[in-house]
């Protein structure tokens, strides 16, 4: 199974994400967790992507192109993948249908999570309360003034994506609003049916 799950940031793409990576025993490529694994690590990729990110500007095509062909070359994902936050512009979509092709795999389907955006940053500010009050570090861009630019950054670079899968036939669209598990069955009956 190898999945790209779509919506703005804060519409429940990780948690569902990790609920299919139980369900089958696949990975979950979290462009987003890779970079934030790089900044900590202070490698060379995370220390030119560290103010990108903390500005909640999408870091360069280049470095994500690279960090997920990498990614996904790695046993573990033979049997197939999901994809959190990638491809986020028409040039990454591009670019994993090239890298894909060029490994000779191919999407079995795009999600996409359909939200109301005015729920969404009373979302983020409850994960950062719920990290926080887990003991476990709050992410910076978290905050309702940078939530603004990467839901900004989510309309005018990732929503064209949005009919760049609709006219390829590959997308599909789940109820974001609904409760988690209301979520999982969602996406579930569509796996489902493909
Ligand atoms: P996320 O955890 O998916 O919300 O990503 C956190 C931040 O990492 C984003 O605001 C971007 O700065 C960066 N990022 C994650 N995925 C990508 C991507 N596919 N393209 C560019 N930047 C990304």
């Amino acid at each position: 199974m190898r999945l790209i799950l779509l919506g703005p940031p804060g519409a429940g793409k990780g948690t569902q994400a990790q609920r299919l990576v139980e369900k089958y025993a696949i990975p979950q490529l979290s462009t987003g967790d890779m970079l934030r694994a790089a900044v900590k690590a202070e490698t060379e990729v995370g220390l030119r992507a560290k103010s990108v990110m903390d500005a909640g500007e999408l870091v360069s095509d280049a470095i994500v192109n690279a960090i997920v062909s990498e990614r996904i070359d790695e046993a573990d994902c033979a049997d197939g993948f999901i994809l959190d936050g990638y491809p986020r512009t028409l040039a990454q979509a591009d670019a994993v249908a090239e890298m894909l092709a060029g490994k000779n795999i191919s999407l079995d389907a795009v999600i996409e999570l359909v939200v109301d955006d005015k729920a969404l940053v009373g979302r983020i500010v409850k994960r950062a309360e719920d990290a926080k009050a887990a003991g476990q570090p709050v992410r910076k861009d978290d905050t309702p003034e940078v939530f603004d630019e990467r839901l900004r950054e989510y309309y005018k670079k990732t929503g064209p994506l949005i009919g760049y899968y609709y006219a390829k036939g590959m997308l599909k669209n789940v109820d974001g609003m609904d409760t988690i598990d209301g979520v999982s069955e969602q996406i579930e009956e569509l796996l489902a049916s493909l």
